[in-house]
């Protein structure tokens, strides 16, 4: 594993300290570290970003992709998501309101390629994106998400969902015409294997749609004027993707056709991601739209689109 080059043994279990996610409360509480190599292109060869929480977000000198390191290792995140998964599923209809724009546009895009089939939504959270789609008719649909608070709401709103991760569930060969993962990719450890596992499970021509955050612009932006932020939500989000990286992720997972595009914009909640994303949103879906697609403005979350051969 390229992500396990480096590393000492500890007690994970032991994390329970007031802030548990920052790098020195991890290390104190016994947390394991591991040191990765650019999961892009292989590189070791890496340069400061900037460091929030105490974690060190770094981009690869070969190929510009921009993630944390040294990082938790697996169990120790999955320490780490027993806290951060609550507080961020507490209110299912702020989720709502939150995505309602992304998921209608995402749907818009699904129905222009594919009139109808089976798809499953990876990190399905609360099920909201598959109320969309079950409202647009012609599609047999299924959920995915680790949370059991976000499984159990969306089973009891009628949906077919199972708990757990794509590799643990593991679906047959070609079972699915259309998967979606929003805000999925820049928390998991190894997107190319996910990405391997999204291929496998897709049908030939069969579509994905993906939807991650692109901070670092933002964080530059905000460091002009000096302002500090916990944007990158380290060590939650491992990888922050543009249009570049992830373009280049997909080909190397063999998917053909990628495009990406704004996809609308989300309401965070909170004020200062809030302001900086819906002025920054606002500003290039406008450019965007005036410029019939050619710009895509930098600085803001995508979604991405790509199909298997
Ligand atoms: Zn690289």
């Amino acid at each position: 594993m390229k992500d396990e080059l480096m590393g000492t043994a500890v007690n994970a279990a032991a994390i329970d300290v007031e802030n548990p996610s920052s790098a020195s409360a991890v290390k104190k509480a016994g947390g394991r570290l591991v040191k990765t190599a650019c999961q892009l292109c292989g590189a070791i060869d890496e340069r400061p970003v900037t460091a929030q929480n105490g974690w060190s977000i770094v981009r690869c000198a070969r190929c510009s992709f921009v993630y944390v390191n040294p990082r938790p290792d697996n169990e120790t995140l999955a320490r780490l998501y027993l806290k951060y998964l609550p507080d961020k599923m507490a209110d299912p209809l702020a989720w709502d309101t939150y995505m309602r724009e992304v998921f209608s546009k995402a749907a818009d895009v699904i129905i222009r390629h594919k009139p109808g089939g089976r798809l499953i939504d990876i990190g399905c959270g609360y099920g909201f994106f598959l109320a969309e789609m079950k409202r647009r008719g012609g599609w047999n649909l299924d959920g995915m998400d680790v949370s059991t608070t976000a499984t159990d709401y969306a089973a009891s709103q009628g949906f077919r969902i199972t708990q757990g991760t794509l590799e643990t569930v593991g679906y047959p060969d070609a079972s699915f015409d259309a998967v979606t993962m929003f805000y999925v990719l820049e928390h998991v450890t190894d997107p190319a294997g996910v990405l391997a596992e999204v291929r496998r499970i897709l049908k030939p021509g069969g579509m994905l749609l993906l939807r991650v955050p692109h901070t670092t612009p933002i964080v530059q932006f905000l460091k002009v004027f000096g302002i500090r932020n916990n944007l990158y939500d380290p060590p939650f989000h491992l990888s922050d993707f543009s249009a570049a990286t992830i373009k280049r992720l997909l080909e190397q997972g063999g998917f053909t056709n990628i495009h990406t595009s704004i996809g609308g914009v989300t309401r965070p909640p909170e004020l200062l991601k809030g302001l900086t994303t819906a002025a920054f949103g606002i500003i290039a879906e406008a450019a965007y739209r005036l410029s019939r697609g050619r710009i895509a403005m930098a600085g803001v979350a995508k979604n991405t689109v790509a199909f298997k051969p």
